[in-house]
């Protein structure tokens, strides 16, 4: 390790200043300082670093995600990436899906201030409408659309399992999706996922993981279809 590694290991990723004493570090090993604290990227949830951009009023993007956010076509090219992958594991969503992006605030606003995505119930006679976050780097537009997607896999069932289990057989397909495309902004919402307390999301997360890694996705699908 020379000298200026060292230092950059020791030194707040937003302002620069040696860290002495308190330091806060992201799942990706970022670290800041006590004050930067808070200063997590709108998308990937990583310390954001020096090089950000405050793309509306209070949502600041890292480096990576602003190089990293999907045209219309990277967009469309994502929900087909998740709807191919999910009809090759026997998940095919049928329904035509519309995506609304909306900003942090607004998502606030309509929803809730911690969610990236929601859809819309009753369906449409369109289909059924996603509201999603703007500006989420590919591989989180990736995460929030494959988490929808298995609501809507549920609609068409008719599947109205407990909360914990709708919520965490959701996070499964994130998770197998993200497991997928492997790369570093993937796996950390991966991290994110693992590190999630709370009871319906986190929890329910890991129960269906479990049940995914002792008996196969077959199984889990039957186990979801026990709820119609
Ligand atoms: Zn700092
Ligand atoms: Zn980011
Ligand atoms: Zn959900």
């Amino acid at each position: 390790m020379n000298l200026r590694s060292l230092l950059t290991n020791h030194s707040c990723n937003v302002c620069g200043k040696i860290l002495l004493g308190v330091a806060y570090q992201d799942w990706s090993g970022n670290r800041v300082c006590e004050e930067h604290n808070k200063c997590f990227c709108s998308s990937c949830g990583r310390y954001y670093g020096a090089k950000a951009t405050e793309i509306v009023s209070g949502e600041w993007l890292c480096e990576n995600c602003k190089n990293n956010l999907p045209d219309k076509a990277g967009v469309e090219k994502t929900v087909s990436y998740i709807r191919t992958f999910y009809k090759q594991h026997g998940l095919e969503v049928q329904s035509h899906v519309v995506l609304k992006g909306v900003t942090a605030a607004q998502m606030a606003r309509l929803y809730s201030s911690d969610a990236r995505g929601y859809v819309e119930l009753p369906p449409s006679s369109d289909g059924y409408h996603i509201i999603v976050r703007r500006y989420l780097a590919r591989a989180v537009l990736a995460m929030v659309l494959s988490h929808e997607l298995l609501h809507v896999w549920q609609y068409e069932h008719h599947i109205y399992p407990p909360a914990a289990i709708g919520e965490g057989f959701c996070n499964l397909g994130a998770y197998l999706i993200m497991q997928s495309i492997h790369t570093p902004t993937a796996m950390g919402q991966i991290e994110l996922l693992n590190g999630d307390t709370d009871a319906i999301y986190g929890e329910g997360f890991r129960t269906m993981r479990t049940m995914y890694e002792q008996n196969g996705l077959p199984a889990v699908i039957a186990y979801m279809k026990s709820f119609r």
